[in-house]
C-alpha cells in the first residue's frame, strides 16, 4: 500500500464526531450547523431532480452555474471572471484542492503552507512529491510577517496554500497581510492557491478581500470556493475553481480524472441560489455572528480565554489560562467525561508547536449551545 495513506491517521473531524457518537455528546467539533440551510436553494434541487436532466453534465459544470459565479463573484469582490475560460464546478472545495495542488506542484517543488491549516492539505501536498515549507502562525492574532515568509520562500518555491478567512483561527487576514503576501508571490513567480470557502462567513462589518485581487495576483491564483459554506449545507460538495485560462486549462485536466463532474441537480440549486439578493447573505451572517457572541459569552463567563472570531463557524480558546497544556487529551477528556465534542487545534500544527488551542463551532441552535454550555459548567465546576 502506499505508505502515505497506510500511515496517516484518520481526520481529526471523524475521530471527533465518532466520540461524539459514542457519548452521547452535543457536537461542537466538526464544523457543520444545526441549521437544515435555506429552503428555496433545497427545493430547487428537488426540483431539478424530479424535472430536470440528470445525466453527466459538462464536465467543467453547467453554463448556467458557471455564469452564476462569475456574476456572484463580479457583484461581490469586484472580479471580472470570463465564465468559459476562467470557471469551473467541481465537487466540494476538496476536490478543487486536490486537483490545484496535483495540477501545479511537481515532485520536489517546495510549497509554502500556513500552520494551522486545514487537514487536506498537507497530505495532498506531498501526495503530488511537494516539499512543504511551513510559516508557523501564533496565537492570539495570526498574522503574516515579512520575517516570516522570507524564511519560507525560496527560488524553489512553486505554490503557496492560503486560507482566507482561516479555519480553524476564525482569521480574517487584513489587507496588509494579503498585499505582502502578493509580493512574495510575485517575486518568487509562485502560484497562489487561495481556499476562500468562508467568504461569505465573515462578521462585525469585515469584507472579504480576495487574493486574487491584489497587485500580480491575476494571473497566478487559483482561487477556490464552496457552496457549502455559502449555503450552509456542507454535504452538497459543490465547489468552485476559478483562475486565469493558462492555470484553468491544466486544473480541468486533474479534475477530469478526479471526479470529472458534479451532480446536476445540485449545480441548478447552487446557480438560483448564488444570485439570492444581498439581504440573504447579511441575514445568513447576522445569525452565525448571534451564535458566537452566545457561545463567546457563556464561555467567557466559565472562565475560558476566548480569542477573536471574525468569521467561519467556529470559536477558539486558550486552554493555558486553565492550566491545560495539552489540547487533545483536553479535548478527549471533555468529550469522554462531560459529553462536549471540540476540535484540538494542534491537528492543524504540522510543526507541533501549538498545542493550547482547542475550537467549538458555534453554528447551532440556541438550545445545542446551551446544552454544551450546561455541560461546560459541570466539567469546570469538577476541575475547580
Ligand atoms: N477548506 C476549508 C478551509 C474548509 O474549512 C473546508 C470544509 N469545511 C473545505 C476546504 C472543504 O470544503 P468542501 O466541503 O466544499 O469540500
Ligand atoms: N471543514 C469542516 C471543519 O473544519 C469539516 C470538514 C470535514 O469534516 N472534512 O470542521
Amino acid at each position: 500500500m502506499n505508505p502515505l495513506f497506510a500511515s496517516m491517521p484518520t481526520t481529526i473531524f471523524e475521530v471527533m464526531s465518532q466520540f461524539a457518537r459514542d457519548h452521547d455528546a452535543v457536537n461542537l467539533g466538526q464544523g457543520f450547523p444545526d441549521d437544515p440551510g435555506p429552503q428555496d436553494v433545497r427545493e430547487k434541487a428537488a426540483e431539478a431532480s424530479v424535472a430536470g436532466y440528470n445525466q453527466y453534465p459538462s464536465m467543467m459544470g453547467t453554463p448556467e452555474l458557471r455564469q452564476a459565479i462569475a456574476a456572484h463573484y463580479r457583484h461581490w469582490q469586484g472580479l471580472d471572471l470570463d465564465w468559459a475560460s476562467e470557471v469551473m464546478v467541481t465537487s466540494g472545495a476538496t476536490e478543487a484542492l486536490a486537483g490545484a495542488i496535483l495540477a501545479c506542484v511537481s515532485p520536489g517543488d517546495e510549497v509554502v503552507l500556513f500552520e494551522p491549516m486545514y487537514d487536506a492539505y498537507l497530505p495532498l501536498v506531498k501526495l503530488a512529491g511537494g516539499v512543504p515549507k511551513f510559516v508557523t502562525l501564533q496565537p492570539p492574532h495570526f498574522r503574516l510577517t515579512r520575517e516570516a515568509l522570507e524564511a519560507a520562500f525560496s527560488p524553489r518555491t512553486k505554490a503557496v496554500l492560503f486560507n482566507n478567512p482561516l479555519n480553524p483561527t476564525a482569521t480574517v487576514f487584513p489587507e496588509e497581510d494579503l498585499k505582502l503576501l502578493a509580493e512574495f508571490c510575485v517575486r518568487h513567480d509562485a502560484v497562489a492557491i487561495c481556499d476562500e470557502v468562508w467568504e461569505h462567513v465573515v462578521f462585525d462589518g469585515h469584507r472579504h478581500v480576495p487574493l486574487m485581487a491584489m497587485p500580480g495576483m491575476r494571473e497566478r491564483t487559483v482561487k477556490i470556493g464552496s457552496a457549502g459554506k455559502i449555503f450552509s449545507l456542507t454535504g452538497w460538495k459543490v465547489g468552485f475553481v476559478m483562475a486565469a485560462p493558462a492555470l484553468l486549462k491544466v486544473l480541468a485536466k486533474s479534475h477530469q480524472f478526479l471526479t470529472f463532474t458534479t451532480p446536476p441537480n445540485l449545480q441548478a440549486a447552487v446557480a438560483y441560489g448564488l444570485a439570492k439578493p444581498d439581504a440573504y447573505f447579511a441575514t445568513m451572517r447576522e445569525g452565525f455572528a448571534r451564535s458566537r457572541d452566545r457561545l463567546a459569552a457563556g464561555l467567557q463567563a466559565l472562565g475560558f480565554a476566548v480569542l477573536p472570531s471574525r468569521g467561519t463557524y467556529f470559536l477558539n480558546v486558550d486552554i493555558a489560562p486553565l492550566g491545560e497544556a495539552d489540547d487533545v487529551a483536553f479535548s478527549k477528556r471533555l468529550v469522554a467525561e462531560h459529553g462536549v465534542a471540540t476540535i484540538p487545534v494542534s491537528a492543524f500544527y504540522a510543526t507541533g508547536s501549538v498545542r493550547n488551542v482547542v475550537r467549538f463551532c458555534f453554528a447551532k441552535h440556541d438550545a445545542t449551545l446551551d446544552r454544551a454550555l450546561e455541560r461546560l459548567e459541570k466539567a469546570m465546576r469538577r476541575a475547580a
